[in-house]
């Protein structure tokens, strides 16, 4: 199906993040015709720079959200069930210092409120360590002042990219139609109804109009953008804060175990997490109203993380060469003056212009976490607008496209292939779940395609064939940083690049100056994130 302005979609989503993608996947099954448009790549956005837990969120208990810990308790479980090759169980400590805002007492008693939210769910309730065991647990951590910790466990998605990923291919599946690099210039009204959207191919640079009953703005910190040119604009709703995140390396012995800290200098927590191999270590917490698109680390905001790292790890001796790259997001948030930062409610708001344009909604606020739930929220919605009856949401139990099969028939068939090393087979299983035997058909018809390209993540030759031919990227940089998950290795995937590129110069019949400028913008976009 080819768009133009003839084709009348039910439901058109603005922004292929997290939220966009699982409208759409939610939308697409119920048997809704949908189009989701996206300015960039599948999850160009907020989503990639997140902190990537799946968590109840312990903090949102200090401002009694008990609604929103406990949806996302439940959202945690039901990841973990569609998507267990992409989300797992995370251990984490909180360490307790004497003269700390929150003393024992305060965490004590938000760990028993923390699992009594998560009653009759599959995770282990929490232990208050002794400082000697918490030690023994992060062995790490600085001793002087350690009164003891607490331990529970949340889940962390290693690669929210490939969250994103999947729920797309799974509405592609389902009949949706996806467009990247379609930028939404405007929403089309009629009086006062939607009636489409207006947007720009940026491959192309042509516009084009598509018509459509229902438009959800699912633009995430853009979606005041997005609104700007509505005839009436509404007033703005969203009050963003930026959050950046350093990645260092993993201390040798590093156990799979984050820690939840307070930092010292004004009392913000933060986490220091295992990730890919490596430590993820934020976040700050500022109000930013720039360009979510061009946002970046400031000085102080790598310092603070530093600081407060190398305090409670006082070992660690990190300074900024030790960091292998860092990135910032924009935090989708409803607007608030008043307040500091960390007050501004996590929970998601649908908001309908039911005054402006009926049938045109946006997205506000809203966690990676709950995504899902939130989608099944819009979906219903967009169904009781088109009087759609009977499409009952099956996206809790459904599993993701990478869990849709048996996981250790997967296991036994790359165990199989003795094209592949040990650790890309366990690459392939982390990055794509089931879909990893695709890709070792890849190899059992060209060996050559098992090779190994990058020596960090590990990833081989074919997974740039399979992006091409099953997942829709444009550039090298799409292929790198949200298919292969090769860009979020320590060194960016520096070292893969000369020959991801020429795998897709072959594939895709580049010609050696489209291969040239490849290069160029992929080493351009990871510059962005040096400290
Ligand atoms: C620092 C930080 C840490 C976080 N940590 C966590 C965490 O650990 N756990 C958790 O649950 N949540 C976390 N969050 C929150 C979570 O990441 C976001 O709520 C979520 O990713 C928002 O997703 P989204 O789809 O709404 O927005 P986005 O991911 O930003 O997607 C919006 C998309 O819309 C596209 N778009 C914009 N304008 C247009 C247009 N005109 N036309 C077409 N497309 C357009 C953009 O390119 C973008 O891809 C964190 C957020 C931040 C910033």
């Amino acid at each position: 199906m080819k768009p133009g302005p003839d084709i009348a979609f039910d439901l058109i989503v603005i922004g292929g993040g997290i939220n966009g993608a699982g409208i759409a996947r939610d939308a697409a099954d119920r048997g809704i015709r949908t189009c989701l448009l996206e300015q960039g790549d599948i999850c160009n956005g907020t989503t990639r720079w997140s902190s990537r837990l799946i968590h109840g969120g312990l903090r949102y208990l200090e401002h009694a959200e008990l609604g929103l810990v406990y949806e996302s308790l439940r959202e945690r479980e039901t990841l973990l069930r569609i998507a267990p090759h992409l989300v797992r169980r995370l251990q984490l400590v909180i360490p307790i210092y004497r003269g700390a805002r929150r003393g024992r007492l305060i965490i004590t008693l938000g760990m028993w409120l923390y699992d009594l939210l998560s009653m009759r769910k599959s995770f282990p309730r929490h232990e208050m360590l002794t400082a000697a065991e918490a030690l023994e647990t992060l062995p790490f951590l600085k001793p002087e002042g350690l009164q003891g910790a607490a331990s529970y466990h949340d889940a962390q998605v290693v690669y929210a990219e490939r969250l994103v990923v999947e729920n797309i291919l799974a509405a592609r599946a389902a009949g949706a139609q996806i467009l990247t690099y379609s930028r939404v210039d405007r929403v089309l009204t009629a009086g006062r109804r939607v009636t489409g959207v207006r947007y720009t191919d940026l491959r192309s640079d042509r516009q084009h109009d598509l018509t459509a009953k229902v438009v959800v703005n699912a633009a995430g910190p853009w979606v005041d953008r997005v609104l700007e040119k509505l005839g009436t604009p509404p007033r703005k709703l969203m009050g963003g804060t930026k959050g950046t995140h350093i990645i260092v390396p993993g201390f040798p012995g590093q156990p799979k175990v984050a820690c939840y800290l307070e930092a010292e200098s004004d009392g913000r927590p933060f986490f220091i997490i295992p990730w890919n191999g490596m430590l993820l270590i934020g976040t700050t917490d500022i109000r930013y109203s720039g360009n979510p698109g061009t946002v970046q680390a400031d000085a102080d905001e790598i310092t603070y993380l530093l600081d407060e790292t190398n305090r409670v790890y006082p070992n660690a001796g990190l300074d900024r060469t030790s960091i292998y790259y860092c990135y910032t997001g924009v935090r989708p948030l409803p607007k608030k003056t008043r307040g500091t930062e960390g007050d501004i409610t996590r929970r998601h708001i649908i908001k309908h212009h039911r005054h402006i344009a009926k049938g045109l909604y946006s997205v506000i606020g809203g966690k990676l976490t709950t995504y899902r739930h939130l989608a099944e929220e819009v979906t219903d919605r967009v169904a009781r607008r088109i009087k759609l009856r009977g499409a009952k949401c099956r996206t809790a139990s459904d599993p993701l496209p990478g869990a849709d099969g048996e996981y250790a028939t997967t296991v036994d068939v790359l165990d199989s292939c003795a094209a592949l090393h040990p650790e890309s087979r366990e690459h392939l299983l982390n990055v794509y779940g089931c879909r990893a035997e695709l890709i070792k058909a890849l190899v059992d018809d060209d060996p050559e395609l098992g090779a190994e390209i990058c020596p960090h993540s590990h990833a081989i030759a074919a997974e740039i064939v399979f992006a091409y031919e099953h997942e829709m990227p444009t550039t090298i940089a799409d292929v790198l940083l949200r298919r292969t998950m090769i860009g979020l290795s320590s060194d960016q995937g520096r070292a893969a690049l000369p020959r991801a590129v020429a795998i897709a110069r072959r594939h895709q019949g580049w010609s050696q100056a489209r291969a040239d400028e490849e290069e160029r913008r992929y080493l351009r976009e990871i510059d962005r994130m040096r400290p």
